[in-house]
C-alpha cells in the first residue's frame, strides 16, 4: 500500500514569493488572508513557516473526513495508475461500485444517482430535472439561501451580493423568507417545479430550518405536484451528527443534491433522485468528467473512512461539546451561538472580521458566513483535544 503521509517538500520557496506569484496571475475573485497553507493532517494544517493551526475552515466544507487521509491516498495513486478516464459512455468497474455504496446510505426512494463534479452542478443539474420532470418553470428558493454560483444555481441563491452583476437570472426564481411556514402557500403553485432548500442554511448564516417550515414545504409540494430539493452539498457526510441532515428532520426529498466531502476532498458532485423524475431523455444531461474512476476511487474510500471512523458520532459528540462551550464563553460581542452538528456559526453584533483575525492570531483557522458570524466547519475527525484549543482561543478572540 503507497502512503503519501510526512511527504513534506524539502524545500520550499519563500513565503512571500509564493504570494506574490499569487497575487500576479490570481482571478482576483478571492479575498485571501496572507496565510500559505501546504500541509494538513486529521484536524490540523500547517502554513509555509511551519506554524500548526486547527483547520475549523475545513476545506469550507470539503474536508469532513481531516486532511491527509492515507485511504483515500492510496485508493487515488492506484486508480490514476489502472484507469483514471472512462466517461459514461461505458461501464466502469469502480462507478459500478460507488453507486452501491451510494445507494446503501441514502433514503431508499432516491435509487437513482447523477455523477457530477461540484456543489454548483449538482443543484444546476437538480434544476432541470425538475423542470423537465413537471414541464413547469417555477423555482421557490429561500432567502439567505445558497446554492452556487452557476447562472442556474445563482437563480436559487439569494446573496445580492453574488447575483446583481449578473442579470438577467434565470426566469421563474422567488424568493420566500426562511423558516416562515406561512409564506410557502402563496408561492408554491400549480407553475412550481420545484422548491429548493438548505437544511441548515451555511452561506447564510448558520441557520437550521424548523421542522415545521420543512414539513409544510414538503406537505405543500405534494400536494401541488411540485418536486422537493433539498441540498446538502454543505450538510452532507456527517457533518450535522448523522450520515444526512434528512434523518434528522424525517423527510424523503425527490432530489438530493450533494457535493462537498463525498469524495475526501477530490472534486465530485451527485444529484440523487427518486422515480417521480421519470426517465430523462437520453443526453439531455451529461458532464465529461461525471463519474470518472478517479473520483469514484476517491468517494469508495472516503466513505468507507467515514463508515469506519463513524464521523456522523463524531459529529454529534465532538459538535455537543463545541456548542456547549461556545455558549458558555461570557462575552457583550456575541449575540447567538447556532447550529447542527459541526456546523457551527457565533454571530456577532458586530463584523467577524476581527474576531477571524483574532482566531488566527491564536492557531485557529475560521470562516465568515455572512458579514457578522463567526462559522467553524472542521474536520469530523477533530479530537476533544483540538475542540478545546479552539475554545480556549474563542474565548480570548470573542473577548
Ligand atoms: C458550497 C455550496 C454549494 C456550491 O458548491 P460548489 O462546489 O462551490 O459549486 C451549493 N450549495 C451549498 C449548500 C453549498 O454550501
Amino acid at each position: 500500500m503507497t502512503t503519501v503521509r510526512g511527504a513534506r517538500r524539502p524545500e520550499n520557496p519563500p513565503t512571500s514569493g509564493i504570494i506574490a506569484m499569487e497575487d500576479a496571475h490570481t482571478s482576483g475573485l478571492y479575498t485571501k488572508r496572507s496565510l500559505v497553507i501546504t500541509r494538513g493532517e486529521g484536524a490540523t494544517v500547517w502554513d509555509s513557516e511551519g506554524r500548526a493551526y486547527v483547520d475549523c475552515v475545513g476545506g469550507q466544507g470539503s474536508a469532513n473526513l481531516g486532511h491527509g487521509n492515507t485511504a483515500v491516498a492510496a485508493a487515488l495513486a492506484d486508480q490514476a495508475r489502472t484507469l483514471a478516464s472512462c466517461t459514461e459512455l461505458f461501464y466502469n468497474d469502480r462507478r459500478a461500485e460507488l453507486y452501491g455504496v451510494l445507494a446503501g446510505i441514502l433514503p431508499r426512494s432516491l435509487e437513482r444517482v447523477f455523477l457530477c463534479n461540484s456543489g454548483t452542478e449538482a443543484v444546476e443539474g437538480a434544476l432541470k430535472f425538475a423542470r423537465a420532470a413537471t414541464k413547469r418553470p417555477g423555482v421557490v428558493a429561500t432567502m439567505r439561501g445558497f446554492h452556487g454560483k452557476t447562472m442556474g444555481a445563482l437563480s436559487a441563491t439569494w446573496g445580492p451580493e453574488y447575483r446583481d452583476l449578473f442579470g438577467p437570472l434565470v426566469p421563474g426564481f422567488a424568493h420566500v423568507p426562511f423558516n416562515k411556514p406561512e409564506s410557502l402557500d402563496a408561492a408554491i403553485t400549480k407553475d412550481t417545479a420545484a422548491f429548493i432548500v438548505e437544511l441548515v442554511q451555511g452561506e447564510g448564516g448558520v441557520r437550521p430550518a424548523t421542522r415545521e417550515f420543512i414539513d409544510e414545504a414538503a406537505r405543500l409540494c405534494r400536494q401541488r405536484g411540485a418536486l422537493f430539493i433539498v441540498d446538502e452539498v454543505q450538510t452532507g457526510f456527517g457533518r450535522t451528527g448523522t450520515m444526512f441532515a434528512l434523518e434528522q428532520y424525517g423527510v424523503e426529498p425527490d432530489l438530493l443534491c450533494l457535493a462537498k466531502s463525498i469524495a475526501g476532498g477530490v472534486p465530485m458532485g451527485a444529484i440523487a433522485f427518486s422515480a417521480a423524475i421519470g426517465d430523462l431523455p437520453k443526453r439531455s444531461h451529461s458532464t465529461t468528467f461525471g463519474g470518472n474512476p478517479l473520483a469514484c476511487a476517491a468517494a469508495i474510500a472516503a466513505l468507507g473512512e467515514m463508515a469506519r471512523l463513524d464521523l456522523p458520532r463524531s459529529a454529534r459528540e465532538r459538535g455537543r461539546q463545541l456548542q456547549d462551550g461556545l455558549r458558555a464563553i461570557r462575552s457583550d460581542r456575541v449575540r447567538e451561538v447556532r447550529g447542527l452538528g459541526l456546523l457551527v456559526g457565533v454571530e456577532l453584533k458586530e463584523n467577524a472580521g476581527a474576531a477571524l483575525k483574532a482566531l488566527q492570531d491564536e492557531g485557529v483557522l475560521a470562516l465568515g458566513a455572512g458579514p457578522t458570524v463567526v462559522r467553524y466547519l472542521p474536520p469530523l475527525v477533530i479530537t476533544a483535544d483540538q475542540v478545546d484549543r479552539v475554545l480556549a482561543a474563542s474565548a480570548k478572540a470573542l473577548a
